[in-house]
């Protein structure tokens, strides 16, 4: 089976603007940004979609959110506000089926989303 692109990028089999890591996660900057702070908060673990989360997942998803805490602090968008977004499958737009959450900041952003 053919990797997957964020299992590639914790792999370092190809290159990304990594901003952020530990044992259990992996944050990068989007290869195509929708706002001017646009990064990518991942579990080093693979899973496929929100809907792949398990009871064990518990932590490792707790643990996002504490590295985006610490993301959105250093990128200076903390006190701004930010948006922490995942897609899950089609309707939502899911185009990377590891899971993977959006911070976006540095801009006003508008609601309902598209
Ligand atoms: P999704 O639509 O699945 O929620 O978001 C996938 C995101 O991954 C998109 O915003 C897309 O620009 C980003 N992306 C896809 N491939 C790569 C890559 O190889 N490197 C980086 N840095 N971002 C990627
Ligand atoms: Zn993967």
């Amino acid at each position: 089976m053919e990797e997957c692109v964020f299992c590639k990028i914790i792999d370092r089999k190809i290159p990304a603007d990594i901003v952020y890591e530990d044992e259990y996660i992996l944050a990068f900057r989007d290869i195509n940004p929708k706002a001017p702070v646009h990064i990518l908060i991942i579990p080093k673990k693979h899973i496929a979609t929100l809907m792949n989360i398990k009871e064990s997942d518990r932590q490792l998803i707790g643990n996002i959110y504490l590295a985006a805490q610490k993301i959105a602090a250093e990128e200076g968008i903390d006190k701004k506000g930010f948006r922490l977004v995942q897609n899950c499958n089609e309707d939502a737009g899911q185009e990377v089926f590891h899971i993977h959450f959006h911070l976006l900041g540095g801009r006003k952003m508008a609601w309902p989303p598209g």
